[in-house]
């Protein structure tokens, strides 16, 4: 008799811990678990800012999943998933593979959302996967050496638009990270704008009023001028324009506005709301018994009106339970509903402060740093231990993660 098959799109936080939650779960033989990725490496999308503004080294932010997976009980495939057709209950892939399943998870992340705003999509940068993260780097650095040829000012006018949880750690990272390019390409730091656009009148406006202050105490100390209450409606290679028709010139703007569910699943004959695959309590696609979605490209509905945020903590959260209620479709047993716990949220503004609350502690300074760390380490000794923590934090050598840097 064939072995079930379990097939898991996607190795970001929500996939990849329910292919290491089925490893446990699944008896030998039990069934067959195929993980497919379209890189081979995983990375910390949380740390993402850190990789766009050079202030982390690659190993650090991105993993090779081999490395994260028992390749005894889960098969890696490196490849880029086009369509699924439920009916046949297949997968197809560019290239033109197809990979049949019994059990499917889809859990293919975010895209940014740019709004249909003039000129983003083409010419602002993003802050969403490794590679488009590793392009933010990689400009930055041609800026520095084009200013030494031209002494443009527009071109050490890094702009981040949003200022909201993401936009104030990309802000944080560059004023950590640009004063030691300065230093290297023996530029003053003075010569250095680094500027914050953000539509509401505050950062963080969802935060409590303390920790907003904070935040633009921090920011503003750290020379970061803060455009509040400004909308910003057009971006070319060469300037941004915001409202009252103000112009910055600038070559690079970081958009940090939002992001919606991956627009991949929206042709898979799949039922979509709100651009996302909607899921009942026990994070199956509406309707479906063996199609299962999570992360930030399923839509969960915490009560009638509100859905769950697109975070970590919510697909870390999400990953135990689905791969439980996969293996209990599997052996025709009683499905868990999923339930949320909202444990707070830490966002950091470069290496030695952050913002934020935990349980009841609001969270700021040296403390919310310290914090930050510890959050962001449980994670790595959820994926692979002690011995994973040590080797991401002290460079233990072992295989390049191997990316080129494209958008
Ligand atoms: C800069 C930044 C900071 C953040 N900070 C926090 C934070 O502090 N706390 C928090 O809770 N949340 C934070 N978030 C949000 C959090 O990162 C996301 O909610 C989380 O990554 C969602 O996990 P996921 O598994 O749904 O998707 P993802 O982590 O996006 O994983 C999706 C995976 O699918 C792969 N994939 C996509 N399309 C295809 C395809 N066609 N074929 C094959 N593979 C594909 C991708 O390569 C990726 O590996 C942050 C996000 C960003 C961008």
């Amino acid at each position: 008799m064939t072995r079930p098959k379990i097939l898991i799109l996607g190795a970001g936080y929500g996939g990849l811990i329910t292919s290491k939650s089925l490893e446990k779960l699944l008896k030998s033989g039990e069934a067959d678990v195929t993980l497919i990725n379209k890189h081979d490496y995983h990375y910390l999308t949380t740390q993402l800012i850190k990789t766009g503004a050079g202030t982390a080294a690659d190993r650090q932010i991105a993993i090779s999943i081999p490395e994260l997976i028992n390749s005894d009980k889960t098969h890696f495939l490196k490849a880029a998933v086009s369509s699924v057709d439920i009916e046949n209950q297949e997968v197809h892939l560019e290239g033109g593979n197809t990979i049949p399943y019994d059990y499917l998870l889809i859990a293919l992340g975010f895209e940014v959302d740019t709004y249909g705003i003039p000129g983003v999509k083409e010419n602002a940068f993003q802050i969403r996967s490794f590679r488009s993260s590793k392009a933010i780097y990689h400009h930055i650095i041609k800026q520095f050496n084009l200013y030494k040829e031209d002494s443009d000012p527009s071109r050490l006018t890094f702009v981040v638009a949003g200022g909201g949880f993401t936009g104030i750690e990309m802000l944080g990272e560059l004023a950590d990270g640009l004063p030691n390019l300065c230093k290297q390409y023996d530029i003053p730091f003075e010569k250095v704008r680094i500027i914050a656009v953000e539509a509401a009148p505050s950062v963080i406006p969802f935060f409590p009023k303390q920790s907003i202050q904070y935040a633009t105490f921090v920011l503003e100390k750290r020379n970061i001028e803060l455009l509040t209450g400004r909308k910003m409606l057009e971006c070319t290679p060469e300037k941004i324009r915001l409202e009252n028709n103000i112009d910055i010139p600038t070559r690079t703007l970081i958009w940090s506005c939002g992001v919606k569910g991956n627009t991949i699943v929206q042709n898979w004959g799949l039922p979509i709301e709100k651009g996302k695959i909607p899921v009942d309590a026990c994070l199956r696609v509406k309707n479906m018994n063996n199609v299962f979605s999570i992360g930030d490209c399923s839509l969960f509905m915490k009560d009638e009106k509100n859905a769950l945020p697109p975070t970590a903590q919510v697909a870390l959260q999400q990953a135990p339970i689905c791969a439980k209620n996969i293996v209990a479709t599997l052996r025709g047993e009683t499905l868990k509903p999923f339930e949320y716990h909202h444990k707070g949220s830490v966002a950091s503004i470069g290496l030695m402060a952050a913002v934020g609350k935990v349980g009841n502690f609001r969270l700021s300074g040296l403390f919310g740093a310290f914090m930050k760390q510890v959050i962001e380490a449980r994670y790595l000794f959820n994926l692979g231990g002690p011995a994973l923590i040590i080797k991401q934090h002290f460079g233990v050598s072992r295989e390049p993660v191997k990316v080129t840097a494209k958008q």
